[in-house]
């Protein structure tokens, strides 16, 4: 992929038990996804008829990727959320792959699900994609903030509408067996 900007990557392996320890707490995260406008909007948002806690723990190490994405050069806030719609199209479709790579892994989706310009869910039918819909780690019920403060020792900037952050994240990886 051609860029005239920086994507920096930043992995590292987490037993899955110090994840659900540290990191996860699904309760308070459908709380927070209740009160977001995209509640049930997708098949990989809660809420799900199964326990994420149960998800997670058929595997027993995550491997955290994150990729930095840098927004010097970016003419605008469009310009910059542009640019992060075009790397999670890419990350997304890695992690498909490198899912299929790993066999029992399972690849997780940075974010939300894009895959359908209007999601199945909403007009009450099955996901027309389950080869590509994946959860996300907020989806599921962990907290990406804390978890790349802790491991990488920065944190995960957002635009307030108007100013450019630095730069945007991309956080997920791969649940392994
Ligand atoms: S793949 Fe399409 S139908 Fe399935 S969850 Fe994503 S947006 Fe919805």
């Amino acid at each position: 992929m051609d860029r005239n900007y920086t994507v920096t990557r930043f992995v590292t392996d987490i037993p899955v038990d110090e994840l659900i320890s540290k990191y996860f707490d699904y309760s308070k995260t459908h709380e927070l996804c209740k009160a977001c406008s995209g509640y049930a909007g997708t098949w990989a948002c809660p809420p799900f008829d199964f326990e994420p806690e149960d998800f997670l723990r058929q595997f027993s190490v995550f491997h955290l990727i994150v990729d930095r994405i840098d927004n010097s050069g970016t003419a605008n806030v469009d310009e910059a959320q542009d640019r992060l719609f075009t790397e999670k199209d890419r990350y997304d479709a890695e992690m498909l792959e490198l899912e299929k790579a790993t066999p029992g892994s399972y690849g997780m989706a940075a974010q939300e699900c894009v895959q359908c310009k209007k999601c199945a869910r909403l007009s009450g039918h099955p996901c027309v994609h389950p080869d590509k819909m994946r959860y996300s780690l907020e989806s599921i019920g962990a907290f990406p903030v804390k978890l790349v403060h802790d491991k990488f020792g920065f944190d995960i900037l957002w635009s307030d509408g108007e100013s450019i952050p630095e730069y945007y994240l991309l956080v997920a990886g791969l649940l392994k067996k």
